[in-house]
C-alpha cells in the first residue's frame, strides 16, 4: 500500500525529529507568527521548506498550481482568502511568487487544447501570463514564460485590499522568484531592471 510509507514517515517523524525539536513544537502548539507568505506551485518537486531552510512556524504557504494570484475581485476563492488572512490577520511582513522550471502548467497554459477534458484547470490557466503560443516550446522560452508569469502575479498581488492597503504603510515587501530545479538555484525579479538576476546561485 503507498500509503504506508507515508504512514512510516510519521511514524519515523514521532520517534526520530519530534523529541528533537520538542519545545519548538510546544511553542507552536498555540500561535504562529509566519516571517513570510509564500506561494508557489503544487509540483511535487518543490519543497519551500527545504528550499529557504525554514523551520514549522516560519513560513504560511499557499500552494497553488501555476502559483497563480487570481486578479481581484474578479475570482475570489481560497487564494485570495489564503492572502487576506495572511497579510490582514497574520500580518506577514514579506510576501514570495516562487514560479518553478519545467512546469506543467505553463506547457498546459501553451497547449490550452490539451485541458479540454479538464474545465477547471482550462479556466485557471487563464491566469497565467502567456501572450502568445509555440508549439514546441524551447526550454529558455518556457522559462521566460514562466518568469512573466511571476511577475503578473506579482501585479495580481497588488489589486488585494488588504495587500494594497499594507503596501501603502510600507510594512510589506514583495518577491518574485524562479526556482530551478535540477540546479538549485534560485533568481530573483529586479523591478529596476525587469529582469530575474541570480542573485542566489546555486
Ligand atoms: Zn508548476
Amino acid at each position: 500500500m503507498p500509503v504506508q510509507k507515508f504512514l512510516d514517515g510519521v511514524s519515523r517523524f514521532q520517534k526520530d525529529v519530534y523529541p528533537y525539536n520538542r519545545e519548538l513544537f510546544e511553542r507552536l502548539a498555540t500561535k504562529q507568527k509566519p516571517s513570510a507568505l509564500f506561494i508557489t506551485c503544487s509540483d511535487s518537486r518543490i519543497d519551500p521548506c527545504l528550499l529557504t531552510q525554514s523551520k514549522p512556524g516560519e513560513l504560511f504557504i499557499c500552494r497553488v498550481i501555476g502559483n497563480i494570484v487570481p486578479p481581484y475581485p474578479d475570482a475570489i476563492g481560497g487564494v485570495s482568502a489564503t492572502i487576506e488572512y495572511a497579510t490582514g490577520v497574520l500580518r506577514v511582513p514579506e510576501i514570495i511568487v516562487c514560479g518553478h522550471t519545467d512546469c506543467g502548467v505553463m506547457r498546459g497554459a501553451l497547449h490550452p487544447e490539451a485541458m479540454k477534458d479538464f474545465p477547471n484547470v482550462a479556466h485557471w490557466l487563464n491566469y497565467a501570463q502567456v501572450d502568445h503560443r509555440e508549439r514546441e516550446p524551447s526550454e529558455e522560452f518556457l522559462l521566460r514564460l514562466t518568469e512573466r508569469n511571476v511577475v503578473k502575479q506579482l501585479e495580481n498581488l497588488r489589486w488585494h485590499p488588504t495587500v494594497a492597503a499594507r503596501l501603502e504603510r510600507g510594512d510589506l515587501a514583495l518577491h518574485g522568484w524562479v526556482y530551478h530545479i535540477g540546479t538549485g538555484a534560485v533568481t530573483a525579479y529586479d523591478r529596476e531592471s525587469r529582469t530575474f538576476k541570480e542573485s542566489v546561485p546555486a
